[in-house]
């Protein structure tokens, strides 16, 4: 009995080491998820410390965010989308609080929205995280939300973000960073500053930045100034056009109204290149 106790225990033994053998292969690739997401840079010096609460950073395997407690909302999020992220993943339409927030913090609800007249925008979309249902529930955390006009987010920003998975169906990846700013925008009932009793700012406007390269390696050296950059900048307005190519502007343009560097990882000489042009390329 006792030889057949230690025998058990000497698998157990065998079983551990093994596995801390593959566990060191797992968590040392050349850049971890959480890396990925931010890989053009984090655009206004975002930390994940608390005493920071209106541009606290959150990095996910899916996604990286500057969240401002005071807000609501994210200021900015950021993502990469490729092939890999794209699979078979049903939606999982699980709205939910943000359990990774610092505890005392107001949590945004699933229902902080409700009957506020404007939708739970996806910054990071659902449908650009698809390959594992964990990948696509990450998305549905309310951090990654904010209030924005039904029309903008299921029309104007719809067309953008199928866009951009059009771009990837094609042959290229797609660097993301959506964000938005100023207060007040109007929806299905009107005009609001905040709702969620004042909890949640309405943003006025909503941005984003696509950087387009063709599926490689070393996707950071591989940024020039030929590069496709796509900026957008819309009202949050439900009498927004549904054509998000009429609100094409510069990096530059968004940086100056919001005070970020934004590609702040791409060399200085390239950004200048490529934050100063209007994008004239496909929009379908
Ligand atoms: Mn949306
Ligand atoms: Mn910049």
């Amino acid at each position: 009995m006792l030889r057949h106790t230690y025998r058990y225990y000497f698998h157990i033994l065998l079983f551990l080491l093994v596995l801390s053998g593959c566990k060191e292969i797992q968590v040392s690739p050349r850049q971890s998820l959480e890396e990925q997401q931010l890989l053009l840079g984090n655009p206004n010096g975002a930390t994940s410390d608390i005493n920071n609460p209106n541009n606290y950073l959150m990095q996910k395997p899916q996604f990286a965010l500057s969240y401002s407690r005071d807000r609501g909302t994210p200021n900015w999020v950021s993502w990469h989308v490729n092939a890999s992220w794209l699979g078979g993943a049903d939606r999982q339409d699980n709205f939910r609080a943000d359990p990774e927030l610092p505890e005392g913090w107001y949590k945004v609800t699933a229902s902080s929205y409700r009957s506020s007249g404007f939708d739970r925008g996806h910054n990071a979309p659902s449908a650009d995280r698809t390959k594992t249902v964990e990948d696509n529930a990450a998305t549905f955390l309310m951090t990654n939300m904010i209030p924005q006009a039904p029309n903008n987010n299921q029309e104007t920003w719809a067309n953008l973000e199928d866009y951009t998975r059009r771009l990837v169906a094609e042959g290229n990846e797609v660097y993301v960073i959506m964000g938005s700013y100023g207060i007040g925008g109007s929806g299905s009932n009107g005009s609001a500053k905040t709702i969620d009793k004042g909890r949640v700012t309405v943003p006025k406007r909503i941005w984003k930045v696509l950087v387009v390269l063709p599926e490689g390696e070393n996707d950071l050296q591989r940024i020039n100034s030929d590069t496709r950059v796509i900026a957008v900048d819309t009202p949050n307005l439900n009498s927004v056009r549904s054509d998000w190519s009429y609100y094409r502007t510069t990096v530059d343009a968004i940086e100056s109204a919001t005070g970020y560097d934004l590609l702040s990882a791409v060399p200085e000489a390239v950004q200048e290149v490529l934050e100063s042009k209007v994008d004239m390329g496909p929009t379908k």
